[in-house]
């Protein structure tokens, strides 16, 4: 049903207490311009969700004993903006509660963030006419105070369209009563958070890693991370925990994360880390190692890496080596983390000389995968994390590449066929973790395309504005096959297959595709040459003979692939 449609009235009324209910503690937030009626829109749907209605407005007015067109023409804008920031930051941490906003709030990036972690945003937006009659009746609003009131509204509104309508929901208000509005709205909510309830009973997913007395679950699913508290303290009961994490993800899972622990009786101390693979460092290992002693981590205590595949490896490498050893649980929040870094043991940090060439094998006790979280992951992370994925049907399983080149939009979109993708994944490395736990042999299947990846990563100086890690697997998987092809080992249809595929979710996959990648194929493979795969002199790579059918090679000369890197790049060039 259409919004409009909605706007009629028809059908049953809602059932606000069911809405209040399902909001679970989160606030409701209107947006949207002045004279948009969120006062009075805002203090009727507060009556019947029984929250508390506050207008953000009124209370700078009152906080500032000054009116808003005083604060403006005394202060300036940009001190009331500063001011309004802090005031609905203060109301949001104390909601839950109705809020109004004024018309400039949403456009302030840290506002949007805050409202999008405590509540739900819905942009009321009236049709021009509606709006203008109602700023006319009023001669209060600082930015309308100029020559052509009418002109200067339908700037506004131009240029604050594209944020507004960031919101959660829009109700188009049209003319409207505001009780017709806030019948819209508590429609639009009820049907929203049914979704939302629908998906937390899609069943939870559990993976074995087979490890004998090192044997592990790693449990998938939307809302895993709530659970985490009990997970953990069925394992560790009373267990003192520190939770590892970086500055982005910190600010959108940790305060959950450190509540569910909270439950279930577990203390915690959070360590955060900057974001990005510069935190793979001996600086930052010290520093957190120096965090763990400092929180009082024993051995019997737990470390916990929440983020993607930079803290997993970073905490798991400090868990190893701190004390000798204490227990890994990982929290991975990115894909490529819940697929492949938080699953088989390997930490560690990065030298100048390379990547991961400092490290250790150390298992986690249990990995919890919260499929929601990637909710939050900038389309360019999920997409490079994809790469991982589509790396276990390209190793040895052809079927789940084909699921993959049908579904992968409803792999992106979420839902099951997230989850599904996700399990499988972790059910490939898992396999693969079980039969070569110490990387002797088969596990090397797993570093499909990271042996020009790692190169890549290495000659753009780990700089991710140019290039991520999944980003630098897709062009080394497609390199992989293309390699493969030129040596007659696999047919050039699939090398085509895989790059299309690849290409469809918007991976990069040729070395042309780095933004200004001017390394010379001596350079990649002198890079290559520092990747611990490297044995006594010879190049060890994955190859293959077709999608689903990848081998370990040891002894690939390395003048064979100086010549196909130079064939690359003159393509490139
Ligand atoms: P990452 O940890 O740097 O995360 C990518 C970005 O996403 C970061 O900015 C992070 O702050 C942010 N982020 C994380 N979770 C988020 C969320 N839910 N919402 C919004 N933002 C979020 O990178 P990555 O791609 O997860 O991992 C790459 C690292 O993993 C590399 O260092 C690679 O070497 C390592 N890795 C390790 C293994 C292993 O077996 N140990 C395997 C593969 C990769």
């Amino acid at each position: 049903m259409g919004e409009a449609e909605e706007f009629m009235g028809q059908g049953q009324p809602v059932d606000a207490g069911r809405v209040a209910a399902a909001l679970s503690g989160r606030s409701v937030v209107l947006v949207g311009m002045m004279g948009a009626g969120k006062t009075s829109v805002g203090k009727r749907l507060a009556a019947k969700l029984g929250l508390p209605f506050v207008d953000a407005d009124a209370e700078i007015e009152a906080g500032a004993q000054l009116t808003i067109s005083e604060i403006f023409e005394r202060f300036g804008e940009r001190y009331f903006r500063e001011g309004e920031r802090k005031v609905i930051a203060r109301l949001l941490n104390a909601g839950p509660l109705v809020l109004a906003t004024g018309g400039g709030a949403f456009m302030n990036a840290t506002t949007r963030d805050n409202i999008a972690r405590r509540g739900v945003s819905i942009w009321l937006k009236p049709s021009f006419d509606v709006l203008l009659a109602r700023v006319r009746k009023k001669s209060n609003r600082p930015l309308l105070k100029t020559s052509d009131p009418e002109q200067t509204l339908r700037r506004l509104l131009e240029e604050r369209t594209p944020t507004y309508a960031l919101a959660d929901f829009t109700i188009e208000s049209l003319d409207s009563s505001h009780d017709a509005v806030v019948e819209a709205i508590l429609r639009r909510l009820d049907a929203d958070l049914d979704e939302d309830a629908k998906l937390a009973q899609e069943p939870r997913r559990k993976v074995e890693v087979p490890l004998g007395a090192r044997a592990y679950p790693i449990l998938i699913g939307p809302g895993v991370l709530v659970q985490a508290g009990d997970e953990i303290a069925r394992i560790a009961p009373g267990v003192q925990c520190a939770i590892v994490t970086d500055a982005r993800v910190a600010p959108l899972y940790l305060d959950q994360l450190a509540a569910s622990l909270n439950q279930a009786g577990l203390r915690s101390t959070p360590i955060v880390c900057p974001p990005g693979e510069a935190t793979k460092s001996y600086a930052e290992f010290a520093r957190v190692c120096d965090a763990l002693i400092e929180a009082r981590i024993e051995r019997r205590d737990v470390v916990i890496a929440l983020g993607g595949g930079v803290i997993g490896d970073l905490a798991g490498f400090c868990a190893a080596s701190l004390r000798r050893g204490v227990r890994l649980i990982q929290v991975p929040t990115t894909l490529l983390a819940q697929v492949d870094s938080s699953v088989g043991g390997k930490t560690g940090i990065n030298s100048r000389h390379g990547k991961n060439l400092v490290g250790a094998f150390h298992q986690p006790s249990l990995v919890l995968a919260d499929t929601l979280c990637l909710d939050t992951l900038s389309p360019r992370d999920f997409r490079a994390g994809y790469a991982e994925v589509v790396k276990y049907g390209l190793i040895g399983d052809r079927n789940f590449f084909e699921f993959l080149e049908s579904n992968w939009r409803a792999v992106f979109a979420g839902g099951p066929a997230r989850a599904e993708a996700i399990a499988t994944s972790c059910a490939a490395k898992a396999r693969v973790v079980a039969a070569d736990e110490t990387e002797r042999g088969e596990r090397a299947l797993l570093n499909l395309g990271h042996t020009f990846g790692h190169a890549l990563e290495s000659l753009t100086g780990y700089d991710s504005d140019r290039l991520v890690h999944g980003e630098g697997v897709a062009i080394g998987m497609v390199s992989a096959f293309r390699f493969s092809r030129d040596l007659g080992l696999c047919s050039g249809q699939d090398a085509v297959r895989v790059e299309a595929h690849l290409q469809a979710v918007g991976l990069p996959t040729r070395m042309r595709d780095i933004p200004g990648f001017d390394a010379s194929p001596e350079d990649l493979l002198a890079a290559m040459r520092q990747d611990k795969k490297v044995e006594r002199g010879k190049l060890t790579f994955i190859l293959t003979r077709g999608v689903g059918e990848s081998f370990v090679a040891r002894d690939v000369e390395e003048a064979g692939v100086l010549a196909f890197l130079a064939r690359e790049m003159a393509v490139s060039a």
